[in-house]
């Protein structure tokens, strides 16, 4: 019988009110893993109130922000000493590469540490007001409830992102993660009362986004939504949280450009590229799917590009020499193939890839990686994100040109630039509009170094300080230290 997981609400594991299940299933085999929970309405207040008393309960409100930072590091101490199997049933659930998850789950704990270790630097400032029996000061206060809403490609890593700032700042939160991988995400909740935060600090719902999504996002008692996800979604929960005056994080979609100059190291360049596009079947948000070549280079980085997708290893995520394992699911296979016939009937010329491989033994979502070349900037491939294995490749000749057609897209997650000329690496980060640009690497990534998306890809900071800022709410106290008589009242504003 297929085991069934409840939510994870006031430090224990409860049913769904509806008594109802939904499988989840292994992308690579098709196999059912387990039956989620599946949350509604009724178990998001569960989980709110949860929250809402355990963000005014005693124990958490008189706790320390240095002893909030010990509970952070046990937290990741814990991460660290699970990580073998957090890597497991992530790539259980998502198909991502074992290496790849285990790589993740061995970085989580920084985030924690890092989040921990700034718990007790949030402070306030004593403002020079021009009148000088005024003392005026600054601080920074918790929100409230924060709810996470999260998707499937890295569920651990983008949680982490929202919930160690915002514990750290003093928030409690109440998590929904994507109904393909709720798994790990209830054995964070049950690791963090394992680390001593108070029950109902860390609450999770599963579920579909209709259903318990848009319940949390828009219930009364919910302070700020801090969201990943696609641009689509995004802009609905952008609408509810304007209409309440709540705030809220989005982390949404990319179409990035992997530019490579003319006097790039095509050998690392074209590494970088497939790195880019190729690394987790493209399903992630920084997928650098539009790639920019100097036409001076053009034709040896297609065709370098080109042989190694062809050589890329696909199989089954769980094995250490695996390059490539499934798309997460069914409708992603899809709409991944119908890009790429879009594309070619459009007139893409399809290099290599465009269909499922031939030879696997597994049954699941598997697309192998494909490289597009003699498309413009104009067509749907290039303006869409695909969330897939997809390359398309172009060339450029002139630097204004190469910026105009990169900057010529809804989005503005991220951006590579791969060359050796230093004024030019520093002339294009600045003039590229994407929140993060990398210069001869790919796909880095740190909790202290803040990541923000422009334009369609979102609002708000993720990592850093900046971020933790964003979980909390600054107040301005005024304090007249003079105890003399109020003289006038009509001119009290000094
Ligand atoms: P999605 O928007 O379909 O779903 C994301 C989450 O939102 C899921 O948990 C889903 O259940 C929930 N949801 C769906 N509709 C909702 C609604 N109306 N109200 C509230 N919640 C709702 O995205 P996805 O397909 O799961 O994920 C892929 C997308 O995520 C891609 O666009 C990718 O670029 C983006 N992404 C962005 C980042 C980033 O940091 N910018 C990172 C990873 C993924």
């Amino acid at each position: 019988m297929t085991e069934r997981l409840g939510h994870f609400i006031a430090g224990e594991t409860v049913p769904p009110s509806s008594g109802e299940y939904f499988p989840s299933t292994n992308p690579a085999t098709l196999r059912v893993l387990y039956a989620a929970a599946r949350g509604d309405a009724a178990d998001i207040d569960r989980a709110v109130a949860s929250s809402r008393d355990a963000f005014q309960s005693r124990a958490w409100r008189t706790l320390t922000p240095t002893k909030r930072g010990h509970l952070l590091r046990r937290l990741g101490d814990l991460i660290g000493e699970n990580a073998e199997e957090l890597a497991l049933l992530e790539s259980l659930d998502n198909g991502k590469l074992l290496r790849e998850m285990r790589g993740q789950m061995n970085a989580l704990p920084e985030y924690y540490y890092y989040y921990g270790g700034l718990a007790d630097k949030i402070q306030g400032a004593q403002i020079p007001v021009a009148v000088p029996a005024i003392l005026n000061y600054t601080q920074r206060e918790p929100l409230g409830v924060v709810g996470t809403i999260t998707p499937w490609n890295s569920p651990l890593t983008l949680t982490t992102s929202k919930i160690a700032p915002a514990l750290a700042a003093g928030n409690t939160v109440v998590i929904k993660p994507s109904e393909h991988t709720s798994r790990t995400v209830l054995r964070l909740a049950e690791l963090a009362v394992e680390a001593g935060f108070p029950a109902g600090v860390v609450n999770v719902v599963t579920g579909f986004g209709n259903e318990a999504g848009v319940p949390l996002v828009s219930h009364p008692a919910l302070a700020k939504i801090s969201f990943t996800g696609s641009t689509a979604t995004g802009s609905r929960i952008a609408a509810e949280a304007a209409a309440r005056f709540i705030g809220c994080t989005l982390e949404l979609g990319g179409k990035s450009p992997n530019i490579v100059c003319d006097d790039a190291n095509v050998t690392n360049a074209a590494r970088g590229v497939v790195a880019g596009i190729f690394a987790a079947a493209g399903q992630t948000c920084i997928a650098g799917s539009r790639v920019f070549a100097h036409r001076a280079v053009y034709d040896e980085l297609v065709e370098r590009v080109t042989e190694r997708a062809c050589t890329i290893r696909i199989g089954d995520p769980l094995h250490s020499d695996t390059e490539l394992g499934p798309l997460a699911f069914a409708d992603q296979l899809a709409k991944v193939d119908s890009y790429v016939k879009l594309g070619a009937a459009e007139g893409a010329t399809v290099r290599v890839g465009g269909a499922r491989p031939d030879d696997l033994e597994l049954p699941g979502y598997f697309y192998s990686p494909t490289v597009l070349t003699d498309l413009d900037n104009d067509i749907r491939d290039v303006r869409e994100e695909i969330f897939g294995p997809v390359a398309a490749i172009m060339p450029f000749e002139h630097e204004d040109e190469l910026v105009a057609l990169a900057n010529d897209t809804e989005y503005g997650l991220a951006a590579g630039v791969w060359t050796q000329n230093l004024a030019r690496a520093h002339r294009l980060a600045r003039r590229l509009d994407a929140g993060t640009v990398w210069v001869n690497t790919y796909r880095a990534m740190s909790p202290m170094s803040p990541r923000q998306g422009f334009k369609s890809s979102g609002v708000g900071i993720e990592h850093g300080i900046e971020s933790m800022y964003e979980y909390t709410r600054l107040k301005s106290v005024w304090i007249n230290t003079d105890e003399g008589p109020v003289d006038d009242p009509f001119v009290m504003r000094g």
